[in-house]
């Protein structure tokens, strides 16, 4: 069904968005910037518009999935006030830390630099209308965290975890992060990724190598949603390294993707 339009998030010169998700992990690696970009791609295959925020100081991969590194956000002014303009790739408008930082630069980076190049991005991006704005957190919990909470008006975050992980204290403390009595930010629910493994393109074969279910206990356990599976599939590693996320070529891919999207968005 069409999402509902509640008041704006954030005012934008142009528009306003009227959706804020936030993408989060316990820790790095488990595939939250590839979950983040596939949802993209299958909510705006829905015929939403869609943005990005990249706000992965640690690893901003978003440029990359969509084939747009090296771009160069240009500034702009509007009635007195400065804007920037974000990147846009199949439709999807993409705002990222590392358009701003070198990725040998952004291990160097301490809290407050970050933090106040975010709080710059978040309010002065052309952002333009959107119905969902995805913001790509950085893995874990922290002060970063806090002041982005602080910062977007976040209506839902999805939690990603591998089956590994899912068992691990780090996925209990992103829930708890934003279910924190200060925050109260509703968890929409959990995507275990890379939950099997398949030799080829989705076939029937299913090799359980990291366990099985665990995500589907943890989120019963919690009282969180589960919102779906990905498997270990090489079109999605490759779609990330091509510039072009596998939602938006491997049908079978999209469909994963767009059940998901479904159950965040309703
Ligand atoms: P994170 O944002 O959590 O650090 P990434 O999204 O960057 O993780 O993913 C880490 C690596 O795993 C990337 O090389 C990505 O292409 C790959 N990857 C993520 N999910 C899958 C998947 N379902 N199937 C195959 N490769 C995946």
């Amino acid at each position: 069904g069409a999402a509902p339009r509640p008041e704006p998030k954030l005012n934008t010169s142009t528009g306003g968005i009227a959706h804020v998700i936030a993408v989060a992990s316990g820790k790095g690696g488990v595939g939250k910037s590839t979950v983040t970009a596939n949802l993209a791609v299958a909510l705006r295959n829905m015929g939403f518009r869609v943005g990005i925020l990249d706000a992965d100081i640690y690893g901003p991969s978003q440029p990359k999935m969509f084939g747009v590194e090296g771009y160069m956000p240009e500034a702009v002014q509007e009635e007195g006030t400065d804007r920037i303009l974000p990147a846009e790739a199949m439709d999807i408008r993409l705002m990222s830390i590392g358009f701003f930082i070198k990725p040998t630069d952004a291990l160097l980076w301490r809290g407050a630099m970050a933090v106040s190049a975010l709080k710059q991005m978040i309010h002065q991006t052309r952002w333009g209308t959107l119905d969902f704005l995805l913001a790509d957190l950085p893995p874990g919990t922290g002060d970063v965290h806090l002041s982005i909470i602080g910062e977007l008006k976040i209506d839902a975050a999805v939690i990603v975890s591998t089956p590994q992980q899912v068992a691990v204290a780090d996925v209990a403390r992103g829930v708890e992060m934003f279910r924190n009595e200060n925050v109260r930010i509703p968890v929409a629910g959990i995507v275990e990724n890379m939950a099997w493994f398949t030799p080829a393109e989705l076939p029937e074969n299913r090799y359980y190598l990291f366990g099985r279910g665990g995500a589907r206990e943890y989120a019963e356990r919690n009282g969180v949603d589960f919102l779906g599976e990905i498997p270990i599939v090489q079109s999605i590693m490759e779609g990330s390294d091509a510039g072009l996320p596998a939602a938006a070529t491997h049908p079978l891919v999209e469909e994963r993707y767009r059940d998901i999207a479904r159950r965040i968005v309703e």
